[in-house]
């Protein structure tokens, strides 16, 4: 008769693709039940939005398909995201498993566009999600999300975020002026604020906390990096040369501080003609792929121009909640995907880590 430890060995050949491990000993298999060969699994994958999921669900059934003497398959799939970041080293924010800074070298390039879309593909795609604008000398997410005249509620010492489309948001804008920010907040003041927003907001339970940090290498993103530990960061560039060429910086910055470095995420990469449905690269072709390969770093996807991206953030309306099948929301569903994805394996490495601390 059938016992567990076959099903386990035949279980073990399904590898993950994006983490090149095999789902058991990734501890992905929860609750296994046989009995007189009915079995029953649950399948616990490292994030909803995993672009490889339902090849997963698809190998384990073929693999559970082979074993002879199983009668009955019953499985279940769920999904808990990984830590992608140590929470025992981080007591004030323990309830957030990761947290991702976008980061860009210079402004305009689509950096809060790409933040908003991405924090609402992943919670679209099943996540608990969050949304802090740090982008303290142009907090752009509140006029992106129709917010203007939102504002934070303090309860028991702890900002409670507002709530928008089902991700949670915190947003300097939410408190000041805008025209007398740049000129009043000076470096410690900046990092002080960026702090509070961070471990003073009542977050709760998030599996992403995405970071939509200024661009260029200032007080602020310097802050994030060296505060808490951070999953990492996205760099968001354009294919123009100027902006790949201060991306690379921000880059360097970055790994001189060894924060790890999610992916470049092109945006305005191509337009496509309504006509033709053709691609036309106007502004060239391959700038952060090329960035990609130089330095080693996941390339997360590229984003096309599209008029109605702007019309929809002027309005409060972005584009994924309200043209969902547009190119540029396909485009921004398959990014998140590759993002979750590269924070699991950035958790699958801080685990394989920490067991080697453990064990040392
Ligand atoms: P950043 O945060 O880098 O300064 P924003 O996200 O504020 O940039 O975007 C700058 C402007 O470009 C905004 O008006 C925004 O609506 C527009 N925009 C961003 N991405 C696109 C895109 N893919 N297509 C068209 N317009 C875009």
């Amino acid at each position: 008769m059938v016992g567990v430890d076959q099903v386990l060995t035949k279980l073990a050949t399904v590898i993950d693709p994006d983490l090149k491990k095999d789902i058991v000993s990734m501890g992905m298999i929860k609750d296994l039940e046989l009995n007189d060969g009915n079995l029953k699994f649950t399948l616990e994958l490292t994030t909803p939005a995993c672009p490889f999921n339902d090849q997963i669900e698809q190998d384990v059934r073929k693999a559970v398909g082979e074993i002879e003497g199983i009668r009955n398959f019953d499985l279940n799939v769920t999904a808990k995201v990984m830590e992608g970041r140590s929470l025992a080293a981080d007591e004030a924010m323990s309830t957030v498993k990761n947290i991702i800074g976008v980061a860009s070298g210079k402004g305009g390039v689509g950096k809060s566009t790409v933040s908003l879309n991405l924090a609402l593909a992943l919670a679209q795609s099943g996540a608990k999600v969050g949304l802090l604008d740090a982008d303290i000398y142009g907090p752009s997410i509140p006029l992106m999300l129709g917010m203007q005249k939102a504002f934070m509620e303090v309860d028991n010492n702890k900002l409670q975020p507002a709530d928008s489309h089902g991700i949670k948001v915190v947003s300097f804008g939410f408190f000041a002026e805008q025209e007398h920010q740049a000129a009043i907040y000076r470096g410690p003041i900046i990092s002080g604020i960026l702090k509070q927003f961070l471990v003073d907001t009542n977050w709760s339970d998030l599996d992403y906390l995405i970071v939509d940090l200024p661009p260029g290498t200032g007080d602020i993103p310097l802050t994030l990096a060296q505060t808490i530990p951070i999953t990492g960061i996205l760099v968001v560039t354009t294919p123009q040369d100027v902006a790949s060429n201060v991306a690379v910086k921000a880059i360097g910055m970055f790994n001189k501080l060894n924060v790890p470095i999610i992916g470049v995420i092109e945006n305005m990469s191509y337009f496509v003609c309504p006509k033709c449905s053709d691609k036309h690269y106007v502004f060239g072709e391959g700038g952060a792929k090329r960035i990609s390969e130089k330095y080693n770093i996941p390339f997360i996807g590229e984003i096309p121009l599209n008029s109605g991206i702007m019309q929809g953030s002027d309005k409060g309306k972005p584009v994924i909640i309200t043209d969902p099948n547009s190119p540029s929301a396909e485009a921004i569903r398959a990014a998140a995907k590759n993002v979750a994805a590269q924070c699991s394996i950035l958790a699958a490495k801080l685990k394989e880590e920490m067991q080697g601390d453990a064990a040392a």
